[in-house]
């Protein structure tokens, strides 16, 4: 079993290694999508990503960020993702629709693959 990590060190003053981590949190941003990659077992890949807000590089679920200002795009793990949209909720919801259908690739069509959804899928599917 992997140690989790202790995710108490949230507190960015902590965090002097992040160095854009303040301004990324002073900036606007605009919820883009959220996404993994499914891998099949039998596989050798390794993908990791790493946050770009926090360095986690534990992340199975990637949300992509858009900065309203500047059009930037950064891959956050969805902690800071909640946190650099003021706790919005739309990371989470995002989250729980790739986990399903993370699942249905891995146990109905057992391909690997990127799964993932946007802001737009979401609210045609009501969610939003
Ligand atoms: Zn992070």
């Amino acid at each position: 079993m992997p140690i989790r990590k202790d995710f108490t060190r949230a507190d960015s003053s902590a965090m002097s290694t992040t160095g854009p981590a303040t301004d990324l949190l002073n900036s606007d941003w605009r919820y883009l999508c959220c996404s993994c990659f499914v891998k099949i077992s039998s596989q050798r890949v390794e993908i990791t990503y790493q946050c770009r807000c926090c360095g986690n590089t534990n992340l199975r679920f990637i949300h992509t960020l858009e900065n309203v200002t500047d059009g930037i795009q950064i891959e956050v793990g969805i902690e800071c993702a909640t946190r650099l949209l003021n706790d919005c909720e739309i990371p989470r919801i995002a989250e729980n629709e790739v986990k399903r259908k993370e699942r249905w690739r891995r146990e109905k069509y057992k391909t690997p693959g990127r799964c993932s959804v946007d802001v737009e899928e979401l609210k045609r599917k009501g969610k939003l």
